[in-house]
C-alpha cells in the first residue's frame, strides 16, 4: 500500500526549534507593550468573513475551506483565513474594557495555488488593539513590529510602506474618481473588470503588468483626502519619523481585505520572492459594526506570516539566541533484566531536572552507542549485571570516551558537575 501523503499545499513541521523561537520573543515583546494573549477557534461561521472580510474578495469568494457538518446541522461553519473577525467576534461577545490590547497565533486556512511561501493552511501571529481612536495608536502598532523585526529579531533587509485610505468617506468619493478614471482606459484584464465595478480600489493588486501600466496614471488616494484625514496621515508619518522608523509611502497599497480605512501597512523583502510581504495590517473603524456592534469601535491591528519570517530567519539561525537544548544523559541497560533499573535511574534524573533518554528495546553495545551518538548525548549511562550488583552506573563521556564507575546514590551530583 503506498503511504498517504500530505494534504496539497500543508507542511509538517519537524524541527519547531525557530517556530517556537519566534512565538516566544514576540510573546515577550508583546508583555513590554502590555498586550495579553488570547485564543479563539479555528472553526467560524462562515457569515462572520462574509460580513467583514467583503464577498467579493479572493478570500471569501474563492479560497474558504468550508465544512460540512454531520447531521442535520444547518450551520454554516468554515476554518478561519484570518484572525482579525474572530477577534472582533469575541471581544464583542465578552465585552472587554478598551483599549483591548491581544495577540494571538495559529494555522489560518485559505485555498490558494501553493508556492514558496504560500501555503493552504499558514500559520500567522495576529496582534490587535481594539478600542484605539487616535493616530498615534498606528504608530505604536508600527513601532512595535517594527522594533520587533529588527531590535529583537535584527532583521534588515526588508522595507515598510504605508499608505491612507482615508475615512470610509473619503474613499466612497475616490472610488468613484478611480472607477471614472478606469472606465476611460481600454485594455484593463478581466479580474480588473469585476474589480472594478465590485471593489474598485482592488485594481491596484492586479499583477498584470498591461493594468499595472495603464493605472500609472490613475488619480491616488492620498492626493484626495479630506482635510481632516489629510492632517492625521501628515501626523502618522510625522510620528513614525520622530519614532527613527524607516518607511516609504506607496499609494497603491490598498491590501487585500475589504475592511481597512485610513491607515494601512505592510513589511516586505526581496529575499522572499515573490510572496514577499511577511506583516500587513491596518486600521478597521467600521469591522465591529459589521460583525454585530451597534456603534463603531475604532481598532486597528496587524499579521505576521510565520512561515515567511522563518524564510528570513534561517539564514540568520547562528546570530539569534535561540535556547541551547540541555545536555542529554542516555541510558542503556545492556539486557532487559536491567530495565527496571535503567527506568528508575532515568526517573531519579527527571526529577533532579537533568535531560535524559533510555534505550529500551535491547541491542548489542555497540550499536547503541551509534544511536546516542546521533541522539546528541553527553554521556552515557551503561547498566550491566556487575553496575546492577554494586549499585553503579558505568558513564561514559561521549565527547572524550573517558569511563567512569560510580555510585547509583551519587549519579545526580556527578553528572550536574
Ligand atoms: P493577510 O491576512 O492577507 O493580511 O496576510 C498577512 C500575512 O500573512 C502576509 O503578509 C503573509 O506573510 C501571510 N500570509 C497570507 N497568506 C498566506 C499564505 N497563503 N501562505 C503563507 N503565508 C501567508
Amino acid at each position: 500500500m503506498q503511504t498517504i501523503p500530505r494534504v496539497k499545499g500543508t507542511q509538517d513541521f519537524l524541527n519547531m526549534c525557530l517556530y517556537q523561537f519566534i512565538i516566544d520573543s514576540f510573546s515577550e515583546h508583546c508583555a513590554l507593550y502590555h498586550f495579553n494573549r488570547i485564543e479563539t477557534p479555528i472553526i467560524e461561521h462562515i457569515e462572520l468573513f462574509k460580513r467583514t472580510l467583503g464577498s467579493y474578495t479572493d478570500v471569501v469568494g474563492k479560497e474558504m475551506f468550508i465544512i460540512k457538518s454531520p447531521g442535520d446541522n444547518k450551520d454554516e461553519l468554515c476554518l478561519r483565513p484570518e484572525a482579525t473577525a474572530s477577534t472582533m467576534r469575541a471581544f464583542l461577545e465578552s465585552q472587554q474594557l478598551m483599549p483591548w490590547k491581544v495577540f494571538s497565533y495559529g494555522p489560518m486556512f485559505r485555498y490558494e495555488r501553493p508556492q514558496k511561501g504560500r501555503y493552504r493552511q499558514f500559520h500567522q501571529i495576529n496582534i490587535e488593539i481594539i478600542g484605539a481612536e487616535h493616530v498615534s495608536q498606528d504608530a505604536l502598532l508600527i513601532m512595535l513590529l517594527d522594533r520587533y523585526f529588527h531590535e529583537k529579531l535584527k532583521l534588515n533587509s526588508y522595507a515598510l510602506q504605508i499608505n491612507y485610505l482615508g475615512s470610509y468617506e473619503d474613499r466612497k468619493k475616490y472610488t468613484q474618481l478611480l472607477k471614472t478614471f478606469v472606465d476611460g482606459v481600454d485594455g484593463i484584464c478581466d479580474t480588473c473588470i469585476i474589480r472594478k465595478e465590485k471593489n474598485t480600489v482592488r485594481i491596484f493588486d492586479c499583477k498584470n503588468e498591461t493594468c499595472q501600466k495603464l493605472y500609472e496614471d490613475a488619480p491616488t488616494m492620498i492626493d484626495n483626502l479630506s482635510a481632516e484625514s489629510k492632517k492625521e496621515w501628515e501626523r502618522l508619518q510625522d510620528e513614525l519619523s520622530l519614532l527613527s522608523i524607516t518607511f516609504s509611502v506607496n499609494p497603491r497599497l490598498v491590501r487585500g481585505l475589504d475592511y481597512y480605512n485610513k491607515t494601512v501597512f505592510e513589511f516586505s523583502s526581496g529575499q522572499l520572492g515573490a510572496q514577499n510581504a511577511f506583516c500587513g495590517g491596518g486600521r478597521y473603524d467600521r469591522l465591529a459594526q459589521e460583525v454585530g456592534s451597534k456603534k463603531e469601535i475604532p481598532s486597528l491591528g496587524a499579521a505576521i506570516g510565520i512561515e515567511r519570517l522563518m524564510l528570513l530567519l534561517e539564514p540568520l539561525i547562528d546570530s539569534l539566541a535561540l535556547p541551547q537544548p540541555k545536555p542529554l544523559f542516555v541510558v542503556m541497560p545492556l539486557s532487559e533484566e536491567q530495565n527496571p533499573l535503567a527506568l528508575l535511574v532515568a526517573d531519579t534524573l527527571h526529577a533532579a531536572q537533568l535531560s535524559s533518554d533510555i534505550l529500551l528495546d535491547g541491542d548489542s553495545l555497540k550499536s547503541m552507542m551509534k544511536k546516542a551518538n546521533k541522539m546528541g548525548a553527553s554521556y552515557a549511562l551503561l547498566i550491566g549485571d556487575e553496575e546492577q550488583r554494586n549499585k553503579s552506573i558505568l558513564v561514559k563521556n561521549m565527547m572524550t570516551g573517558d569511563q567512569e564507575q560510580i555510585k547509583q546514590i551519587d549519579l545526580v551530583d556527578y553528572l550536574r558537575k
